[in-house]
């Protein structure tokens, strides 16, 4: 869907929310181990229960209710402001935000300000901070992704006279070489900005590591690898994801296939990561190519001296208390990478607090923190001026 509601002074250039209606499926194996039935949108415990509360439907619910708040009170905003909802973004966004795009594109709408679903609010995700205070994880950069497909064929036969090496062994010893080389670390600029915003408030060593950067690099290069999540901030990760080979056991078979997923670096292009791919494994019997057409390339990042980056940092100061805020890499994709053309101010952000189980089992969003994500974009439909 795409909404527009039409502000005082058609002159400004209008900002755009954003959210996604779906959402992921519950596999039928966990359904079992949910404390609720996951699509009924209880509320018990202090929490919103079930599948998509904190993925998207807490972004997508606040918008709306805060925009029909504003307008049961007459208010119209300065400037337009679009309301984009996607339907398909777990699905790559094709069909939705993709499309919406091209309208906005065909207007000739550029857009001051965008805000998609992104970083949280979190008191555990970043250990180490002053007093436990809570972090506001600004999203101004989200990591690209591509998927390659990993072939080899080879005679098969038999299963009683193996050869030395067959399509299998082939193909696990490229896996094993890929997985055994993993692609440079380094922190990218918005990694650089989070450190240096989070220096004055982490505790001792961080705080001096955090606020010498150029002399800690491999310090903190080294803890961040401990992490997996940390560890997918400072690099393109790899990982495969499905493989299949082989119909009977006593057949080998003459083709194995494998799909392996990549999470690009802002600055590690898809053609880049592939030819390097090519170079680890160095085995011209696996052939790589890409696995489908769902590449998208790392997002530029919005500027921390941007408008947008800004204002979502000055709302964020006036709805949570003693909370800290920092620009952050997004490792996951949303649907506002197809922005791009129409916007250099993009902020990934979903104003909610250590949300639980986010695609998984007892996902739930504290009411609490859908009361702050109301009064967030209110605060930011105030502020279209
Ligand atoms: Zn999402």
């Amino acid at each position: 869907y795409l909404y527009k509601w039409q502000g005082k002074n058609t002159s400004l250039n209008p900002f755009i929310l954003m959210a996604h209606q779906d959402v992921v499926p519950i596999e039928e194996s966990s359904k079992e181990m949910w404390t609720v039935e996951p699509f009924a949108g209880t509320i018990k415990d202090g929490f919103i229960w079930g599948r998509g509360t904190t993925d998207d439907k807490i972004n997508l619910i606040s918008i709306m209710e805060s925009a029909e708040k504003l307008l049961k009170d007459g208010y119209q905003p300065e400037r337009t402001v679009y309301f984009v909802f996607g339907h398909d973004e777990e699905l790559g966004g094709k069909k939705g935000a993709v499309k919406i795009v091209q309208t906005l594109q065909s207007r000739h709408i550029k857009a001051d300000i965008i805000i998609d679903e992104g970083g949280i609010v979190t008191q555990i995700e970043v250990p180490g901070v002053k007093d436990n205070k809570p972090i506001a994880l600004i999203g101004t950069v989200e990591k690209g992704y591509m998927s390659l497909e990993f072939s080899v064929h080879k005679k098969g036969g038999h299963s009683s006279q193996p050869e030395e090496e067959t399509a299998i062994d082939i193909l696990t010893k490229a896996i094993v070489k890929l997985r055994a080389n993993p692609f440079e670390k380094h922190f990218v600029q918005s990694t650089q900005d989070f450190i240096s915003y989070l220096a004055p408030d982490m505790k001792f060593p961080n705080n001096m590591a955090f606020a010498n950067p150029w002399l800690f690099k491999g310090m903190i290069l080294k803890q961040y690898e401990k992490s997996n999540k940390a560890n997918a901030m400072i690099r393109t990760t790899a990982v495969p994801t499905i493989i299949n080979a082989g119909i009977k056991d006593n057949v080998i078979p003459a083709l194995a296939t494998s799909i392996v997923n990549f999470r690009l670096l802002p600055g590690d292009s898809a053609n880049y990561v592939m030819q390097k791919v090519k170079e680890i494994i160095n085995d011209e019997r696996v052939v790589i190519k890409p696995y489908d057409d769902n590449i998208s390339e790392a997002s530029p990042t919005t500027s921390i001296n941007s408008i947008a980056f800004k204002l979502v940092d000055s709302i964020v100061k006036k709805s949570y208390d003693h909370v800290l805020s920092a620009p952050f890499l997004l490792i996951g994709a949303t649907d506002s990478r197809h922005f791009t053309p129409i916007s250099d101010n993009i902020i990934k952000f979903s104003p909610m607090v250590d949300p639980i189980g986010f695609h998984g089992i007892d996902e739930r969003v504290s009411l609490e923190s859908y009361q702050h994500s109301l009064w967030f974009f209110e605060q930011f439909l105030r502020s279209c001026k």
